[in-house]
């Protein structure tokens, strides 16, 4: 789909239903979307029907710019919920987008129209802490408008990524009891607790663990 076939007058659209989605109007939710549209494109492919996209979005935690995430599950329907998402904790506004039979492409928000969007009166009433759903309706509408109107070499870096492997996990039903209390546990997330097999929060768990998955991938040098 190209950025004409996507366009009234000239310009970028979206859906409304992204907003629905969404919860709210903000520029990172369509500067996914048009991430998610280049990346589809760029390899030659629809969107996700079942699990053969596979996303690596290189959002972490704590910065607003993770609704970008958002927009790429609704332009490209590799969700979070089928589990074709991941996150890097990076903390860039970049994602690369594999397809095990069409190759892998990496984009990334480039540094001049970030500085350019962040001028933009929206973020001086977010930087006051005022929620995007808060922002009156024609800022809001006016910091999307930078994106719709932005053409794809002033928003992103697109580079092919060679040789990158990722061999996901594989998909199991295995389940079993938890020997504590006694809800059904997908096996490999069972442990092993006094000789019984237990869940995860039955493991009696320290508040300072993390168990984070990254996922398995390698890029290969070219
Ligand atoms: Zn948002
Ligand atoms: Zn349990």
């Amino acid at each position: 789909m190209s950025n004409k076939e996507n366009s009234h007058s000239g310009r970028f659209t979206v859906p409304d239903w992204l907003f629905e989605f969404h919860g709210h109007k903000c520029p990172y939710s369509v500067m996914g979307y048009r991430m998610g549209v280049i990346a589809l494109r760029e390899l030659g492919r629809e969107k996700c029907f079942d699990h053969d996209l596979f996303v690596f979005s290189e959002m972490g935690v704590g910065h607003p710019q993770g609704c970008m995430q958002d927009g790429i599950q609704a332009s490209t329907s590799a969700t979070f919920g089928k589990g074709q998402m991941y996150k890097l904790f990076y903390g860039k506004v970049g994602a690369t987008f594999f397809d095990p039979s069409k190759g892998t492409v990496r984009l990334l928000f480039k540094n001049e129209f970030m500085d350019k969007l962040g001028t933009h009166e929206f973020f001086k009433f977010r930087k006051q802490g005022i929620e995007p759903s808060q922002v009156p309706a024609n800022v809001a509408q006016g910091v999307i408008d930078m994106v719709l109107n932005a053409t794809e070499e002033e928003l992103f870096k697109v580079e092919r990524v060679p040789n990158f492997e990722f061999k996901p996990v594989p998909g199991s039903f295995n389940k079993a009891k938890c020997d504590e209390c006694g809800e059904y546990v997908f096996e490999r997330y069972l442990r092993l607790k006094d000789g019984k097999k237990v869940c995860v929060s039955c493991s009696g768990r320290e508040g300072e663990e993390t168990t984070i998955h990254l996922p398995d991938f390698h890029v290969g040098r070219s």
